[in-house]
């Protein structure tokens, strides 16, 4: 068995790492980000079509994503984070193509 922090070698019945101090009943692999991740049924983190829709309105999307994430969906959470992203791709793409159009027609 390794520390999850530091990577050290551990005795099974360890409880604090004698390397860097951690303590393992609060800290595992359920933890991302600094938050405890449920493990939910998979069945149950299905895609919303409705909520993805709303997602799609970029700071809705963002809320939704951490709100999932936090709960535990994480395939919704990763719906919902790509869903608030495709607005502003689509900006980004459409202010280069129409600045390269000017740029062309200015030429
Ligand atoms: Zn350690």
């Amino acid at each position: 068995m390794k520390c999850p922090n530091c990577g050290g070698s551990l005795s099974e019945n360890d409880i604090q790492c004698p390397y860097c101090d951690t303590f393992f009943d609060t800290y595992d692999d359920d933890y991302q980000l600094g938050f405890k991740i449920q493990k939910v049924n998979p069945e149950d983190d299905k895609i919303n079509i409705l909520i993805l829709l709303i997602s799609i309105i970029t700071p809705v999307g963002l809320t939704v994503a951490v709100v999932y994430y936090l709960i535990g969906y994480v395939k919704c959470a990763k719906a919902s984070l790509i869903a608030a992203f495709t607005p502003l791709v689509l900006a980004i793409a459409g202010a280069l193509v129409f600045g390269i159009a000017e740029l062309i027609k200015a030429l």
